[in-house]
């Protein structure tokens, strides 16, 4: 009997964990993939799709047991409703029909990677007034009202506060640096959807950046892209007329009229798109593997420290914050590492890398171009890169197209080779 490795969640950090863990595992081992949908959900594109005016449930839509094939990995089509780390078992509800009966799984290894809530339903006058571009069914609610019914009025773009929890405390990073906090649990597609939504307005002669407020809960916007890259692009979109409201600390109501914040600010707006704060599954709360908030607690090798057979990638995982796809990446390279550890296919001094995390960001601006930001500063490190103009707009796109045609599997050269070309050869 192979150990059998229960991945939870099959979106960025479950595929990318799943495969990994078979390329540096081989055969040893049997691995399951549960995730309460078939099919891998491309999110970081949704917002170029809606200023398009494509539907991304059609084109950020990738086959999930088809992928997970192709390397011999079961999936199952299941709501996970509770992990049981002591008798090591997942406890899962099969969705195809309703009115299925809920089975056990046991694991010998469990690798979570379901991301979070992001809690919409605990923002006062969301469902009524708000929008936002976080999955398809939101994303062409907003791509609708902005090509149908926007009448030209003011927008709102920001972030509820987000609430870390305590499963950081301990990890240092980078040489011993502590780990930061965050106020914002990714801020990254506010900045884009701002940029992007400045250039649809001038290219539908509705006006510009001067129609738009960005706001934060935090002091200053993005801060974990590094505070170089924050002011040059506080600078540049200051100069383009956009305004800016920070310490709003948290979104208090939407209405018809615009957003309160917590702060007692109020902005008028007739498109409020906002940001939630980023809450882990309600089941993992309570658990002896999660933190304060319920986010599952790793050291830097994605390992809980009290039960080593749990792991954690991605959105899930406390040590992942921002909440970025591109740190889930690097995490599911290490569970992999760790995992062929433990079956004995890598020596500990190969599996043993810590995570170093990277913010590593490619917004659209719209008209073809992009932002690129690729920072370590907030966690310790020393590099703030900013680039602006096409190319990083050809590299989000083509990255995308390399993910669909590899099956998730963006070699490693794929990033050296888009770092190569945003920072040395096209550098805007
Ligand atoms: C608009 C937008 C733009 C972004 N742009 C970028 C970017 O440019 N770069 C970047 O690095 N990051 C970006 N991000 C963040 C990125 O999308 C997330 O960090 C990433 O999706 C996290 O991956 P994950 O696999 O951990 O979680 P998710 O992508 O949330 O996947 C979780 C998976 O678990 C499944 N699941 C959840 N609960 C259950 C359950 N109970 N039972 C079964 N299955 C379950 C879900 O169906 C899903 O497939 C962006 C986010 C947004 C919203």
């Amino acid at each position: 009997m192979k150990p059998h490795i229960v991945v939870l969640g099959g979106n960025f950090a479950g595929l990318g964990a799943a495969q990994k863990i078979r390329q540096y595992c081989g055969d040893s081992v049997r691995i399951t993939v549960v995730d309460r949908k078939n099919f891998l959900m491309f999110i970081p594109n949704i917002p170029a799709e809606i200023f398009e005016n494509r539907d991304p449930s059609r084109t950020l839509r990738m086959d999930l047991p088809g992928a997970l094939e192709k390397d011999g990995i079961e999936f199952i089509q299941g709501e996970v409703q509770a992990l049981d780390v002591e008798s090591r078992t997942v406890e899962f509800l099969p969705n195809e029909r309703p009115g299925s009966a809920a089975e056990t799984l046991h694991y010998d290894y469990v690798v979570v990677a379901m991301g979070n809530r992001l809690a919409f339903d605990r923002i006062e006058g969301f469902a009524e007034h708000g929008h936002t571009c976080t999955d398809f069914y939101y994303g062409n609610r907003l791509r609708r009202y902005l090509h149908e019914e926007y009448r030209g009025g003011p927008i709102a773009i920001g972030s509820a506060r987000f609430h870390q929890g305590d499963g950081t405390k301990d990890i240092r990073l980078y040489g011993g640096h502590a780990f930061p906090s965050a106020e914002a649990a990714c801020e990254g597609p506010p900045v884009e959807t701002m940029l992007a939504m400045a250039t649809w307005l001038k290219q539908h002669g509705m006006g510009g950046p001067e129609k738009i407020t960005i706001f934060t809960p935090a002091g200053l916007i993005a801060e974990d892209a590094g505070e170089e890259v924050v002011a040059r692009l506080l600078d540049i979109a200051s100069g383009m007329g956009f305004k800016y409201v920070n310490n709003g600390r948290d979104i208090a109501r939407i209405s018809g009229e615009g957003v309160e914040l917590a702060s007692g600010t109020s902005i008028d707006a007739e498109l409020k798109i906002v940001f939630p704060d980023w809450v882990p599954h309600e089941f993992l709360r309570g658990l002896p593997i999660s933190d304060s908030e319920g986010f599952v607690v790793t050291d830097v090798t994605m390992r809980n420290p009290r039960y080593p057979t749990v792991f954690a990638a991605g959105d899930a995982a406390a040590i992942t914050v921002p909440k970025l796809g591109g740190i889930g990446h690097a995490e599911g390279d290490i569970v992999g590492r760790q995992i062929a550890k433990d079956m004995g296919r890598m020596q500990a001094e190969e599996a043993d890398q810590p995570l170093e995390p990277v913010v590593y960001c490619i917004g659209d601006m719209g008209a073809s171009q992009a932002f690129y930001i690729r920072s370590n500063s907030w966690f310790g490190g020393s590099e703030q890169v900013l680039k602006m103009g096409h190319v990083p707009y050809l590299l989000k796109m083509q990255y995308k197209n390399l993910f669909f045609k590899t099956h998730g599997k963006v070699p490693d050269w794929g990033l050296d080779v888009s770092r190569l070309l945003a920072e040395k050869i096209f550098a805007a």
